[in-house]
């Protein structure tokens, strides 16, 4: 069972919280969408999600299938294989195309996200 209230470790300043004490938020950098978290206690900014148009389309996509699951459990009915292999395929492609922009854009927006000038209205 996944923990849905994890405890994460700030970078920074070392202290350890659970994820409902970062304050999180969306903003805009280098052209890309992002999900942030910030520390509770030192106020660092972390990167949750990168979002491009591809990568909203992805996780739209994502969305749909986990909902056509969700509708066939409440009503009982088998997932058909070729429902799993979709969502197996779909949450592998958000994944990797997610690895991909983090490589390319993780350093440049928590740079950003840290400059203390940064505004943070989304
Ligand atoms: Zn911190």
């Amino acid at each position: 069972m996944e923990d849905l209230n994890p405890k994460i470790k700030c970078d920074k300043c070392g202290s350890e919280n659970i994820l409902s004490n970062y304050v999180f938020a969306t903003t805009k950098v280098c052209g890309l969408e992002v999900d942030y978290l910030t520390c509770p206690v030192c106020a660092e900014k972390f990167v949750f999600l990168l979002k491009d148009k591809k990568q909203k389309a992805i996780l739209k996509q994502l969305k749909a299938l986990n909902h056509r699951v969700e509708v066939k459990h409440r009503l009982n009915k088998p997932l058909s294989s070729g429902l799993l292999k979709q969502l197996n395929q779909s949450f592998r492609e958000s994944k990797d195309y997610q690895a991909g922009l983090r490589a390319e854009y993780l350093q440049a927006v928590t740079e950003q996200l840290n400059k203390s000038d940064f505004e943070t209205n989304s």
